[in-house]
């Protein structure tokens, strides 16, 4: 019997599987382990890693380090994933002005209209006329309160308050005639004066009805319908806030702008096809299929597209130490998206959604010094160290141990940056690679909710979310409710948490967990559905899904909670079997390739035994 260790170096993380193999080839499978991949994967810096799962492997087993035979690597070809987004529209406001956020406390509710009057102005004004006052900075509370009270006895009609410090409650608590008040509004100065302008605060746990409808904008303005297809933007970009302000100023011009992002030019074996960013991702993506296979990428220079790709390009190079210019784009994956974006002109730093298309892209570098790797492995190990067969077969061979798995047999391994399917033809594995997987998604959940805060997003992924609604009790995103003996950490309180392996955590934004839990999982459908069909589409026979029998799914994201739910669901329509991995029937989606790498070897040895005692 000899010890031997199967190792599968991916882009995110090392495995490694621990087996005694017989003279006649057959297996006892010990122990697996795994860890974070170090360096990028085929180079000499993933020795470290490889080292440290193979010593875990060999403990977890109970063996000594002195008895390894063999260390068995797979074949790893880098296949590197670059991602970039760019927004496709932008809301702008140049001279109409807008100030829609939501100040923890505003003052007082309701809806406010007149013209905007300078707090120091306002003693000027005609007893009758109606005014929101703007009380900027400097200005105490109590003064602004008595200014605005001794107003309205002299007949001003004083409709609502715009203030610059964080007081609204203090000024309306103080004024004889309750009114609504804006106040944190940082650029108060820019408020413009004499102008015509709504104010609107919502009851608590409400939002404003008024200013965040076009027709309710029109309304209280007067506008013509020319006047109001251009007030639309603002109107959009202030639902779901508690208070806003609305100042209409002459020959307004807020512009919903669709930027160019430029054109994306692929290029394929046969064909070559340009396609406009801003048609959206469905129309992207079907391009790639009439052009497939794809050989690279272009950008059109000095739009969006041609920066995302020169990116994409430079981050390659720099990781795999190619020129530039010999990086080659083998796939993208483009996923519409949007993001929170800055309202340019905005008074308050107000947000819009802005829409924008993410794309990742995948190069497939020339193979690896795979030969140093292993050198620099025996060095380290002080055991022979062998490169093993190609990453889809092993694929294959390991995911066969699946109890309940037969050939013909597809795999699609759903990792952290490429998606990959195989199946198994008579001459060895048909395979491909394609861009997009568990960072992606990981990527679209951060920027949709404007988390910018990857390790939390990578939480929301993975874990089911829950409201703290008392200090005792949690509401599952079910709708179940868990209750608890010790009360809840205080930070947790009447917010949205995200229930982590390793204790509940806050989720620090205002989204309900409704929101949050449909961007967790229509990213993960505009990424997973989509590759998995894609990448089986391209590996079945004839180019039929419903060729295929069995579909074994494979890889860390296997292991999400839904994502191979949606899977089963999308391949169902073709009549497929789809279902996560049990590699040897205890590993779950994991060790696929170790195990692969195992098996062959144990393969390979059982037909030397073989040939070496041919009766002559
Ligand atoms: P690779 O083969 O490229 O090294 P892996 O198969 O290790 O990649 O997959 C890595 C991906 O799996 C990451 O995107 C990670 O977020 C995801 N992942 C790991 N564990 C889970 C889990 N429990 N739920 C969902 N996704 C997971
Ligand atoms: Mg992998």
């Amino acid at each position: 019997m000899s010890l031997v260790v199967g190792v599968d170096i991916g882009n995110s993380t090392t495995e490694a599987c621990a087996t005694l193999v017989g003279e006649h080839g057959e297996m006892t499978f010990l122990s697996g382990a795994l860890g974070g991949t170090t360096g990028v994967k085929g180079t000499v810096e993933n020795v470290s890693g490889v080292v440290e799962v193979v010593r875990r492997a060999l403990a977890a087993a109970g063996r000594d380090p002195a008895d390894l035979a063999a260390v068995l690597v797979n074949e790893a070809t880098p296949v590197i994933s670059g991602l970039a987004m760019e927004t496709i529209t932008e809301t702008i406001i140049t001279e109409s002005t807008m100030i829609g956020h939501n100040p923890d406390t505003p003052g007082g509710a309701g809806l406010g209209v007149g013209t905007t009057v300078a707090f120091a102005g306002l003693p000027d004004c005609a007893a009758g006329s109606a005014v929101i006052c703007v009380v900027g900075a400097g200005v105490d509370f109590e003064d602004a309160a008595a200014g605005i009270n001794a107003a309205t006895l002299r007949g001003v009609r004083v409709t609502g308050v715009v203030a610059h410090a964080d007081d609204a409650n203090l000024i309306a608590n103080r004024l004889r005639e309750p009114v609504p008040v804006v106040d944190e509004v940082t650029l108060v100065d820019r408020v413009p004066l004499g102008m015509r302008a709504a104010v609107e605060v919502a009851e608590q746990g409400r939002t404003i009805r008024t200013l965040s409808n076009v027709y309710g904008i029109a309304t209280v303005f007067e506008l013509d319908p020319e006047q109001t297809r251009l007030i639309a933007p603002v109107a959009r970009a202030l639902v779901g806030n508690r208070s806003a302000v609305v100042v209409r100023t002459p020959a307004g011009d807020i512009a919903d702008r669709r930027i160019p992002a430029g054109t994306l030019t692929l290029i394929g074996e046969q064909t070559k096809r340009s396609v406009e960013m801003d048609a959206g991702a469905a129309e992207i993506m079907d391009t790639l299929r009439r052009v497939r296979p794809l050989v690279d990428a272009a950008g059109e220079p000095g739009t969006h597209v041609g920066g995302m790709l020169a990116r994409v390009r430079d981050t390659m190079s720099e990781l795999t130490e190619m020129p530039v210019d010999g990086v080659r784009i083998q796939d993208v994956l483009a996923v519409d998206t949007f993001v929170p974006q800055r309202i340019t002109g905005g008074l308050a730093g107000e947000f819009a959604l802005e829409s924008a298309v993410a794309l990742a892209a995948m190069v497939r570098t020339s193979k690896g010094p795979m030969e140093l790797l292993a050198e620099r492995l025996r060095a380290a190990l002080g055991c022979e160290v062998l490169i093993g067969g190609v990453e889809a077969d092993m694929a294959l061979l390991g995911a066969l141990t699946t109890p309940g798995t037969d050939r013909p047999l597809a795999i699609l391994d759903l990792g952290g940056g490429s998606t990959d399917a195989a199946v198994s033809s008579g001459d060895g594995a048909h395979s491909v690679h394609l861009a997009g997987a568990g960072d992606l998604v990981t990527n679209l959940i951060d920027s949709e909710l404007g988390l910018d805060n990857l390790e939390l997003a990578e939480e929301i992924k993975k874990f089911p979310l829950a409201k703290a609604e008392s200090f005792f009790h949690i509401r599952m995103e079910d709708g179940t409710a868990r209750f608890f003996q010790e009360p809840l950490p205080a930070d947790a309180f009447a917010r949205v948490l995200v229930l982590t392996d390793a204790g509940m955590h806050p989720i620090p934004t205002r989204h309900g967990v409704e929101k949050i839990r449909e961007v967790r999982r229509s990213a993960k459908h505009r990424v997973f559905v989509v590759n998995a069909l894609r990448a089986l589409e391209q590996v079945a026979p004839g180019g039929d899904i419903r060729h295929l029998g069995f579909v074994v799914v494979l890889g860390g994201s296997a292991l999400d909670f839904e994502i191979p739910d949606m899977i089963s669901e999308a391949v169902a329509a073709f009549g497929v079997v789809s279902g996560t991995g049990n590699v040897r029937g205890t590993e779950g989606p994991r060790n696929a390739v170790a195990t692969g790498l195992v098996v062959s070897h144990a393969a390979a040895r059982a037909v030397m035994e073989r040939a070496l005692h041919i009766p002559r």
